[in-house]
């Protein structure tokens, strides 16, 4: 698979998704003159806090150029100016990009903290090194691998932040939280499925550890989180996406009802956050 330049364009994708999901609705509230339509005016809260983007250097060649690589193209810095436009936060959440001693990436209620290792960066950009011939190739590279972890993390912040009542899995909801905000806002094709190729990554290394599997653990098992993926995917654009059940990614007992569990999601979401967007 082909993975495309990154396409993130900023400015009003959150008022498109808002008018997709609500947008019928409104003309039949108005025209019927009676209820509210959802509004696009003043979040529920007073805005006291920003996304910051933090770089923390590192000894080791390999992270060092994917921090420079982050840094010059200044993409999360531009991607967190036009988030504290979209959000009241009500404070600070720092995010760092460092090295961590492990291939991961968390978020810390206590700090308020988002940390992206470096270490999975490059565990990620390792599945599609194949693809990777030019710097530009390698710059579009890190952005797409480290976009969907970084959304499944702002994922965690909001459920904190603005306390979110999420049932289920956390876990699955803020990769749901992912996967339709790259969708529906983002519309950026090579960072969810870059997003997808992680799980069946990882998926494939599960194969190797059937009997010795964390069942018990918080997160989803890879494959499972891969078909929920998937089926997000499929459901959003069954016809874009077809080549999922073509090329046997995806069952089609699953995809029968992925158009569905995709406006679920996305509509689900929506809802959660809508209260927090600031107005235009
Ligand atoms: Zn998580």
């Amino acid at each position: 698979m082909t993975i495309a330049t990154p396409t993130v364009r900023f400015s009003a994708q959150f008022s498109r998704w808002r008018s997709r999901l609500f947008g019928l609705l409104g003309v039949m509230l108005l025209s019927s003159g009676c209820g509210d339509v959802p509004s696009t005016s003043q979040a529920v809260i007073s805005d006291h806090g920003d996304l910051t983007i933090n770089y923390v250097p590192s000894e080791i060649e390999e992270y060092q150029w994917i921090q420079e690589s982050l840094e010059a193209t200044e993409f999360f810095d531009d991607l967190a100016n036009e988030l504290n436009t979209e959000f009241a936060f009500p404070e600070d959440i720092e995010v760092f990009f460092a090295e961590c001693g492990e291939a991961n990436a968390f978020y810390d209620p206590n700090s308020v903290e988002i940390t992206m290792c470096y270490e999975l960066i490059e565990q990620y950009m390792k599945i599609f090194e194949d693809e990777i011939e030019t710097q530009e190739d390698y710059d579009n590279e890190v952005i797409d691998a480290a976009l969907f972890t970084f959304f499944h993390e702002l994922g965690h912040a909001l459920v904190d932040q603005y306390e979110l009542p999420i049932t289920g899995k956390e876990e699955d909801a803020v990769d749901d939280f992912a996967t339709v905000l790259l969708i529906d806002v983002y519309e950026d094709e090579a960072a969810f499925l870059s997003g997808l190729w992680q799980f069946e990554g990882d998926a494939i290394e599960e194969q190797d550890h059937l009997d010795d599997l964390p069942f018990w653990g918080e997160h989803s098992l890879s494959s499972q989180r891969f078909y929920n993926t998937a089926c997000l995917i499929y459901g959003s654009d069954p016809d874009e996406y077809e080549f999922l059940i073509e090329e046997d990614y995806l069952p089609s007992d699953r995809a029968e009802r992925c158009p569905e569990e995709y406006e679920q999601k996305s509509r689900a979401w929506f809802t959660l956050i809508e209260p927090y967007l600031q107005g235009e």
